[in-house]
């Protein structure tokens, strides 16, 4: 049958006063329920924009998106906002980084969880407020009939995150995207939350978005990953793939910066010289050429005058060989 997700030549400019800014430009990539899809790539790469437009937050006023996102059937590209609310929250729920962006501080922890409920399901005050402890309790927050009444200011960081992480799940989603939901918290309550969403995903079977720039969280929750670069994806395979055998050169830079992933190599890691490629004037050819320590292994001098494409299924946008993309990734990562 067709995936539960699936993204289709996603284009997403934004009209500035200094010209047009396509922050995504040509991205296709497929999700299936009950896995989870890791995208990694520095600011600018376009991940949160691709995620704000699966979710329709986007102000159309301002950003022009065409291409395809269908939902369990359903387009969202188009859709009308009455559409989009009912599915946001229900059929998909977005964590962010900062609980505070998500939660109001002038209601209490339990209204704000059993609000969405009750506007989804339709339940009562008193079955949203059972549902509500529920969820607190679910994502470990400790006396969740007495912490329910709380304010958001009365809970630490850690359990404000997973306040918001109930409020996100309270209508059991079926796609979960997490937007760097971990970056602010330390590594004890990363590690708990990280499990509380594997916990979560094999009770519901939700498919979820995983987006970070730490490739430890990567490797830990992924099952399948997708590198982008300049509003592309410039590299996908499963975990073990694109963590252990790599096949493009921003790839390699980006693991390479990693010292989580690589502690076995004895060498000193340095990350990626250079600054990601604007959007409103992006280079010619292969957008990662101004960085890349390749280009001279590439005839002709393609890789500033004509675009790598992103083949689908496991790929790399690179005009390298596949043995090269072999023999370059060894003589980078492996010790000397
Ligand atoms: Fe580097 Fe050329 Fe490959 Fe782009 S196409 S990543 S510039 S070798
Ligand atoms: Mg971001």
């Amino acid at each position: 049958g067709d995936p539960f997700l699936s993204v289709r030549d996603l284009r997403v400019h934004f009209s500035t006063e200094d010209g047009l800014v396509k922050a995504v430009d040509g991205l296709s990539f497929d999700l299936e329920k009950g896995r989870t899809l890791g995208i990694v790539g520095e600011s600018g790469s376009g991940k949160s924009v691709t995620n704000l437009s699966i979710l329709g937050l986007h102000n159309p006023e301002f950003a022009n998106i065409t291409g395809q996102i269908t939902l369990d059937g359903q387009e969202l590209i188009g859709a009308r906002e009455k559409t989009l609310e009912r599915l946001r929250g229900n059929k998909m729920a977005m964590i962010f980084q900062d609980p505070l962006t998500a939660l109001s501080p002038f209601y209490t922890v339990g209204r704000q969880i059993a609000e969405p409920y009750m506007k989804h399901t339709g339940a009562s005050k008193k079955e949203a407020r059972a549902r509500a402890i529920e969820m607190l309790d679910k994502v470990g927050i400790p006396q969740p009939k007495t912490r329910v009444d709380d304010y958001p200011h009365q809970f630490s960081g850690g359990m404000r995150q997973r306040a918001m992480i109930a409020m996100a799940l309270v209508c059991n989603p079926e796609l979960i995207i997490a937007d760097e939901p971990t970056t602010a918290l330390d590594v004890t309550v990363q590690a708990q939350i990280l499990d509380l969403l594997k916990d979560l995903q094999q009770e519901f079977g939700s498919a979820i978005i995983f987006i970070t720039h730490d490739l430890g969280v990567i490797a830990d929750m992924a099952d399948d990953i997708m590198v982008m670069y300049g509003g592309r994806a410039v590299e996908r395979g499963t975990r073990n793939e694109v963590l252990h055998a790599p096949r493009h050169p921003y790839s390699w830079g980006l693991l390479s910066s990693m010292p989580r992933l690589t502690s076995d190599v004895n060498e000193k890691l340095s990350p990626i010289p250079g600054t990601p490629p604007s959007l409103l004037n992006p280079p010619t050819g292969c957008p990662f050429h101004p960085r890349c320590g390749f280009t001279d292994e590439v005839p002709d001098g393609r890789c500033a005058s004509e675009r790598p494409e992103l083949e689908p299924g496991r790929a790399a946008a690179c005009h390298l060989t596949a043995d090269q993309k072999q023999t370059f990734f060894i003589e980078q990562i492996k010790p000397r």
